[in-house]
């Protein structure tokens, strides 16, 4: 998955980090149970008399080993698909730990396995650690996991406690001190999922903030030179209309002369606001495309719509002006506006120049009016 897939919320995030460190550290397990089967089988003193356990067991650990690596994440994408994936390979995973404690269980139980007893006991301590120092994601999950691959062997040994109560003490002592380890591994591995959700979101946030201007909180230029090349992209595609309207408020100097460069600020923050007022479909993009510039891109939208947009926003700007704390200002703007057009416009680059040259027109002929660009 490369990182512009990473999902970006904060739920999924923790599934999928969970799902892909589950399927790195479960690809190498299974084969070492088919291994360590597989040698206890070999190295017990008459192999050829425990046919029947020995296959079976091989079979069995060779068919999880196969169950483990067929059993892929690939292409998931929602949280549920995600759960669904963990709970089922944390089957196999349980799956896996019953049937190697059953495996220790009867070497250590059978006769026939005195010789390499020791080698399935020393895997089982290994299987544990493996399973506290990998799979700690999930304490509840990794305890059960714990306890299906060490009881039974536990309990046999018990049984005979005459001869295996050293052995029965120490790896009691071990299964201990897992289990400790397993709370702090928990904890750790929670605390980093946490720590790579904030900066996630601190991600986020920076990336907002790069692409929003924070005087209007509407997209800036940055986003706008993102945005419109895509835009157009799309409505080439799909062979939809893209109309965009550029405005460049009338005198500001004026303004900041008479109100002062915070009285501008407002003003402009009060642009923004009407702005949103007029163009509120959710595919409008509106921008602050530099100092009293703005532009809004209407996907979708034709330009005749545009135009109705577009001449209802200046007419009303024209009479109500912007309400600046106790005070109306009067305010006019100029207007270019304009349809992307396959035969007229080469690029995102030609479209914006033949708009830009209608806004240019506006300003021109006398400002406070919208221009159509030549098509
Ligand atoms: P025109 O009708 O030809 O557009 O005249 P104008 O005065 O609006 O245009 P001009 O481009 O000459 O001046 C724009 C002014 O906008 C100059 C600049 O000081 C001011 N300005 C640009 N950015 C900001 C801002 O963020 N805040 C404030 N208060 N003023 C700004
Ligand atoms: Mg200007
Ligand atoms: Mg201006």
């Amino acid at each position: 998955m490369t990182d512009a897939e990473v999902p970006r919320q904060p739920n999924t995030f923790a599934l999928w980090r969970e799902v892909d460190d589950t399927r790195i550290r479960t690809r190498l397990g299974g084969f070492f149970y088919f291994l360590a089967w597989l040698l206890t089988w070999v190295f017990s003193a008459a192999p050829g008399s425990l046919m029947f356990s020995g296959v079976l067991g091989c079979l069995l650990f060779a068919a999880l080993l196969a169950a483990r690596l067929l059993h892929r994440p690939d292409g998931l994408e929602s949280p549920e698909q995600l759960q669904r994936w963990l709970d089922r390979h944390w089957g196999l995973i349980l799956l896996t730990s019953l049937c190697w404690g059953q495996a220790h269980a009867l070497a250590v139980y059978s006769n026939a396995y005195n010789d390499s007893e020791m080698i399935a006991t020393l895997a089982t301590v290994a299987f544990a650690t493996a399973m506290t120092f990998n799979f700690a994601m999930r304490r509840g999950r990794a305890l059960l996991a714990l306890a299906l691959l060490y009881l039974p062997g536990l309990a046999v040994m018990a049984l005979n406690w005459q001869q295996k109560h050293t052995i029965l003490v120490t790896l009691i002592f071990y299964l201990s001190y897992l289990v400790l380890v397993l709370g702090r591994n928990h904890r750790e591995y929670r605390a980093t999922l946490e720590l790579e959700l904030k900066l996630l979101e601190q991600q986020r946030q920076l990336d907002l903030l790069s692409r929003t201007d924070s005087l209007t909180q509407l997209g800036n230029r940055y986003q706008f030179n993102n945005l419109f090349p895509s835009l157009v992209a799309n409505a080439v595609r799909q062979g939809e209309p893209l109309s965009l309207v550029l405005m460049d408020i009338d005198f500001f100097k004026k303004v900041n002369d008479e109100h002062g460069h915070a009285g501008g600020d407002a003003c402009l923050s009060a642009f923004a606001e009407h702005m949103r007022k007029v163009f509120r479909r959710d595919a409008d993009a509106l921008l602050r495309l530099g100092g009293e510039e703005f532009g809004v891109l209407l996907p979708g939208t034709t330009l005749a719509q545009a135009w109705d947009l577009a001449e209802h926003f200046r007419q009303e700007l024209e009479v109500e002006g912007l309400q600046l704390d106790d005070q109306r200002l009067e305010l006019t703007t100029s207007l270019g506006i304009g349809c992307f057009s396959n035969s007229h416009d080469a690029d995102a680059d030609a479209f914006f120049k033949r708009v830009d040259s209608a806004l240019y027109r506006a300003k021109r002929e006398g400002r406070n009016r919208l221009v159509a660009a030549d098509h």
